[in-house]
C-alpha cells in the first residue's frame, strides 16, 4: 500500500477545460460578481465610473470593487497583496476575467474612492433589509480600537514634547562642556572630536526646532496631541489597556441576524457621547418609529439618554459605579440611599448626609448637588475604609439623577436583554479584528479609514447574508433582481 497519490503534472487535462469549471455554481465569489454588476457606479459616485473616450483605458471601477470586495472576504487587505492574488488565485482570475492590475492601481482605487465605498456599505445595508435579514427592534451598540498607520514614536503630546526639549537641552550642555574640556586637550585624546560633536549639536538643535514647531501647533489648534504620520489618529486605550495610536470605531449590531447597520469612524478614545448620534441614526437607517438600544457602561451620561428617551429609543445601559478611593466596595457610591422625602442620603453606617452646595459650571449651569455630614464622619469607625479625605465623605448626586434611576431600572429590570449586548456585537468585532485580521488600518486619515473599514463591514454583512440564506438562494434573488431591471428597461 503506498500514499495517495496526485495527478501526472505532464498529462494534458490536469486542469479542467474551462476556468468555469473551477468555480461552483455556490462559490461566493458568484455573488460577489452578480452583485458588484448590479451597481450603478455612476450614481455611487465611484471615480472613473464613465468611461473616457481619450487616452489609455482604464480599470473598470466594478472590477476593482470585485477584487477588494474578494480580498477583504478572504483576508487579503493589502495592494500587494491583491496584485499577487489576481496571477494566481483560480477564484481571482475567475472574477477578473485575466486582468492583471498593479498594486498601485488598486490601492488607489481604494484610495479615491472613500465615500463611494461607504456608499456600497449602505447599498448593501438596504438590501439586506429588503431581504428581511433586519428586526429593527433591538440594537446593539459599542466601539472598538483599530490601530491607526501611526507610531507611538510619532504621537506627541505637551508634556511629551517637554520631555524631548529638556533632553535635549541637557544633551547639548553636555556636549557643550565636552567641547570646552576638549579644547584643553590634545587633539588625539579628543573622543568624538570637535567636528563629530558639533555635528551632533546641530542634529540636536534640528531636533529641537521640530519639536517646538510641534508644540506651536499644540497651542494654536488647541489640541493635547498630535500625530504626524497620520494627524486624525490619536492615542487611546484598548481592551487590553495596552495604549496606542488607534481610531474609534462605532458600530450598531441589529439583534436579529447580528447584520452591521451602521457605523462611524472616531478620534475620541471614548464612548461617552455617542448613544444618542449612533441611535438616532439607526433610527433612519431603519425608518422606525421605536427601537430599544443596548449599550455598555461607557455610553452612560444623562444628556444621551434624555435624547434617546425624547425620541422614542428605549436605552438599557447599566449605570457607572464610581469607586471612592480607598477601593472597598461596600463604601462605593452605589451603597449610599438616597430618601426622595427628606432629600437626604442614608450612607452604609446610618447616617444622614444633607444637602451642602450645588456644583456649577460655567457652560451648563448647575450639574448637581454635593450632599455630606463631616461631624458625622469624624467620630466614625468606618471612616478610613469609606473615604481619604480628611474632613470626611462627599456624595454627587447628578441634577438628572431622578431620570438616571428610572434608567437604571428598566436596565436591571431587562438584565437578560443586556446580556445578549455582548453576543451581539462582539461577534462582529471579533470576526472583523481577529478572524481577519482587521486590528490595524492600512490608510491614512479619519475619512480614509471610514472607507476601509466599510469594506469590512461590507464583507462581514455578505459573509452573514450568505450564512443566514444560503449562497444559492442569494444568488437567485440577484439573478431575480436583475432580470426584473432588464424587463422593465425594455
Ligand atoms: S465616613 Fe461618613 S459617610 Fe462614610 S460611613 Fe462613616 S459616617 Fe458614613
Amino acid at each position: 500500500m503506498g500514499y495517495i497519490k496526485g495527478e501526472d503534472r505532464n498529462q494534458t487535462f490536469l486542469f479542467p477545460e474551462s476556468i468555469d469549471d473551477y468555480i461552483c455554481e455556490d462559490n461566493p465569489v458568484r455573488i460577489i460578481d452578480e452583485y458588484v454588476d448590479q451597481l450603478d457606479m455612476k450614481e455611487l459616485k465611484f471615480q472613473k465610473a464613465i468611461c473616457a473616450n481619450i487616452g489609455r483605458p482604464s480599470y473598470n471601477p466594478k472590477d476593482l470593487l470585485k477584487l477588494y470586495l474578494y480580498g477583504y472576504l478572504n483576508r487579503i487587505r493589502s495592494s500587494r497583496r491583491l496584485e499577487h492574488e489576481a496571477t494566481r488565485n483560480i477564484e481571482v482570475i475567475w472574477l477578473l476575467k485575466k486582468m492583471k492590475p498593479d498594486f498601485k492601481t488598486i490601492a488607489d482605487f481604494r484610495k479615491d474612492n472613500k465615500k463611494a465605498l461607504k456608499t456600497v456599505f449602505r447599498q448593501f445595508v438596504r438590501l439586506c433589509d429588503g431581504w428581511n435579514l433586519f428586526g429593527k427592534e433591538l440594537v446593539a451598540i459599542d466601539g472598538t480600537k483599530i490601530r491607526a498607520c501611526n507610531s507611538k514614536r510619532n504621537n506627541f503630546s505637551s508634556k511629551k514634547l517637554e520631555r524631548h526639549i529638556q533632553y535635549i537641552d541637557e544633551k547639548i550642555d553636555t556636549y557643550l562642556k565636552e567641547l570646552e574640556i576638549g579644547d584643553q586637550m590634545e587633539a588625539s585624546e579628543r573622543k568624538p572630536n570637535a567636528e563629530e560633536i558639533q555635528q551632533r549639536i546641530e542634529e540636536l538643535r534640528n531636533r529641537k526646532e521640530k519639536y517646538e514647531a510641534y508644540q506651536d501647533h499644540l497651542e494654536k489648534t488647541d489640541s493635547n496631541e498630535l500625530s504626524t504620520t497620520d494627524p486624525d489618529s490619536r492615542l487611546m486605550c484598548n481592551n487590553n489597556n495596552n495604549v496606542d495610536v488607534s481610531y474609534n470605531v462605532q458600530a450598531t449590531v441589529d439583534s436579529k441576524h447580528k447584520l452591521v447597520a451602521d457605523f462611524k469612524v472616531t478620534c475620541k478614545p471614548n464612548d461617552l457621547g455617542e448613544l444618542d448620534n449612533m441611535a438616532l441614526r439607526a433610527q433612519t437607517v431603519f425608518g422606525v418609529q421605536k427601537l430599544e438600544v443596548l449599550a455598555d457602561k461607557g455610553y452612560y451620561k444623562a444628556e444621551d439618554l434624555k435624547k434617546c428617551v425624547d425620541k422614542h429609543i428605549t436605552p438599557y445601559v447599566p449605570k457607572q459605579t464610581y469607586s471612592n478611593g480607598t477601593g472597598d466596595k461596600d463604601f462605593y457610591t452605589d451603597q449610599f440611599c438616597y430618601d426622595a422625602e427628606k432629600r437626604l442620603y442614608r450612607c452604609p453606617a446610618g447616617k444622614e448626609l444633607y444637602y451642602t452646595r450645588n456644583r456649577i459650571t460655567k457652560a451648563k449651569g448647575i450639574i448637581g448637588y454635593d450632599y455630606s455630614n463631616y461631624e458625622a464622619c469624624q467620630s466614625c469607625q468606618f471612616k478610613e475604609r469609606c473615604t481619604k479625605s480628611k474632613k470626611g465623605r462627599s456624595i454627587y448626586r447628578h441634577v438628572d439623577q431622578d431620570f438616571l434611576d428610572t434608567i437604571d431600572l428598566q436596565t436591571e429590570t431587562n438584565k437578560e436583554k443586556y446580556k445578549l449586548r455582548q453576543m451581539i456585537i462582539e461577534h462582529v468585532f471579533g470576526t472583523i479584528k481577529r478572524g481577519w485580521g482587521a486590528y490595524y488600518f492600512l490608510t491614512k486619515r479619519k475619512l480614509s479609514v471610514s472607507g476601509e473599514i466599510s469594506l469590512s463591514f461590507l464583507a462581514y454583512n455578505l459573509r452573514r447574508a450568505i450564512t443566514i440564506l444560503g449562497a444559492k438562494e442569494i444568488l437567485n434573488r440577484l439573478r431575480e433582481t436583475r432580470e426584473l431591471a432588464l424587463a422593465k428597461a425594455d
